[in-house]
């Protein structure tokens, strides 16, 4: 079942290019472009292309990438009693 909050592609989207299988490419709630009866992005080449352009620009970090940057931000934020965080697994 789908609530309007998940962001899976529902049975309609099948077959469409945008589907990644977990998420959408371009709308974040598919249910909700369906609502109407037709989502404006499926088979939609303009759409696609417009997709395939972007990860061109800017390719998807991996997820080390992203725990990494993760890592990173953690480190400047401010413990409630002012003390920096240092990092490291007890922060
Ligand atoms: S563009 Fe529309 S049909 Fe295609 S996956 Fe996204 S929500 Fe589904």
């Amino acid at each position: 079942m789908h609530s309007n909050t998940n962001k899976h592609p529902v049975g309609k989207c099948k077959g469409c290019p945008l589907n990644l299988k977990k998420r959408c490419a371009v709308f974040s709630h598919p249910k909700k472009q369906w609502a109407h009866g037709h989502c404006k992005g499926y088979m939609n080449e303009a759409l696609y292309h417009h997709y395939l352009a972007e990860q061109m620009l800017a390719p998807q970090k991996n997820s080390k990438q992203i725990r990494k940057e993760k890592m990173n931000e953690r480190k400047t934020i401010e413990h409630h009693d002012g003390i920096l965080n240092p990092g490291g697994s007890r922060w």
